[in-house]
């Protein structure tokens, strides 16, 4: 069932992604109202049509549904705590960034209180909402996702991944977490380059097409992940180990921090320790999912 095209929609918080978000909804044809914990971020909105609202309590009793695009969980609960009686029977689409313990603790709270509750995360830089590249994960309540797709879509694409609403996060903090070790590696290997002096804006001429090109391995990494047998005659953690210590020594004799490679080694060390070294350097993976106890 999809709802009318012109549900009224409120926005809280208008940093740069929540005023994307406002102006995503508002061009898509919903009447919407914003507010912003600190005036004059809502001045080009207004100029568009939206309205603001000078408080939250008036900026969410005119609308069944209520678009929460803050800095972090706190400032959610600080907003959304005095809000309780008054979003009883309304919808709460929180796509603020959290953890996914955060995103299932504010569902209960939401569930307590009678608000319908859908979890997002926003896998978009602002200038990318409302175009098809911006992708948006959701969790939580499957009646809310199906009802209000077509408004979910103003932002991007848009993916329901199951009731519990801390899986979109968890999502979405994987996928960064990918994300941001991957560009250490890259500053790790810029890093290298520079200590003979080849700028970074060179170097990537090399290094993007290599990285893209290794991630055609990464399904066959997933299987080996999936079914816990990491045989292989190819590429054993013995193989790679001197590789990596190959990385880390020439990474010392130019100068350069070990930081990043360091913790590579320690994974594959792990492994090999215990006896895997005839292994797939896939066997990494059961370190990180079930790391060693610390003393
Ligand atoms: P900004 O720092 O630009 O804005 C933060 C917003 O939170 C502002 O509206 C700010 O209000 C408000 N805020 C902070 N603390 C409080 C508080 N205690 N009470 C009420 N309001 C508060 O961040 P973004 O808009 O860029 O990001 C918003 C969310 O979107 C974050 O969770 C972020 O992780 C997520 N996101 C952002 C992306 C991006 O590229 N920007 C990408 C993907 C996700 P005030 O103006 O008064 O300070």
């Amino acid at each position: 069932m999809n709802e009318r095209s012109n549900t009224p929609v409120t926005v809280l918080g208008l940093g740069a992604m929540g005023r994307a978000i406002a102006d995503a909804i508002h061009r898509g044809g919903h009447a919407t109202t914003v507010w912003n914990r600190t005036a004059g971020r809502a001045d080009a909105l207004v100029a568009k049509g939206a309205t603001l609202a000078p408080s939250p309590t008036s900026a969410v009793e005119v609308s069944p549904v209520i678009v929460v695009c803050l800095l972090d969980d706190e400032s959610v609960r600080a907003t959304l705590t005095p809000l309780a009686p008054l979003l009883t029977g309304r919808l709460v689409i929180n796509v603020t960034t959290v953890t996914p313990k955060q995103a299932r603790d504010t569902a209960a709270w939401a569930a307590e209180h009678g608000v319908e509750y859908l979890d997002g995360a926003i896998m978009a830089v602002p200038e990318m909402i409302g175009l098809p590249v911006a992708s948006l994960l959701y969790s939580g309540s499957r009646a809310a996702f199906e009802t209000h797709r077509e408004l979910l879509e103003l932002l991007g694409g848009a993916r329901w991944f199951g009731t519990d609403p801390g899986i979109a996060s968890l999502y979405d903090l994987a996928l960064l977490g990918s994300m941001y070790s991957m560009f250490a590696g890259f500053a790790h290997g810029a890093a290298m380059m520079a200590s003979e002096g080849v700028p970074a804006t060179e170097f990537v001429e090399m290094a993007a097409p290599w990285i893209s090109a290794m991630t055609i391995g990464l399904p066959h990494h997933a299987e080996f992940f999936d079914q816990g047998d990491y045989t292989t005659d190819v590429q054993s953690l013995d193989f790679n180990k001197a590789a990596v210590d190959t990385i880390a020594e020439a990474s010392r004799d130019q100068g350069v921090g070990t930081d990043v490679i360091a913790a590579v080694q320690t994974l594959i060390d792990r492994q090999v320790a215990a006896g895997h070294g005839k292994d797939s350097f896939a066997r990494v993976f059961e370190g990180i999912r079930r790391p060693a106890p610390t003393a």
